[in-house]
């Protein structure tokens, strides 16, 4: 059985979807964390560690990848999202 898998967009590595976390641009233009994987827009992933985090910030690769600008809002979200789900 193949298993998908997804690439980090801050550290470049090929992980299982459930160990990353999915952003998406929304069709109206809006940029939320898709914690059920199944919303609807243009995704990009990324580890759930701080430092691909941190990583991704740095180099803007998320804001790339989405063609807009992440804010800082969104930037909490992950980061939440990453602390409440590290031990999971
Ligand atoms: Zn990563």
């Amino acid at each position: 059985m193949k298993i998908p898998m997804r690439q980090c967009s801050a550290c470049r590595g090929h992980f299982e979807k459930r160990q990353l976390l999915r952003v998406v641009r929304t069709p109206e233009g809006n940029v939320v964390v898709d914690t059920k994987g199944k919303a609807n827009g243009r995704g990009v992933y990324i580890c759930k560690k701080e430092e691909c985090l941190e990583k991704a910030i740095k180099s803007r690769a998320l804001s790339r990848a989405l063609e807009v600008p992440v804010p800082d809002d969104v930037i909490e979200s992950i980061r939440q999202t990453i602390k409440e789900q590290a031990d999971g």
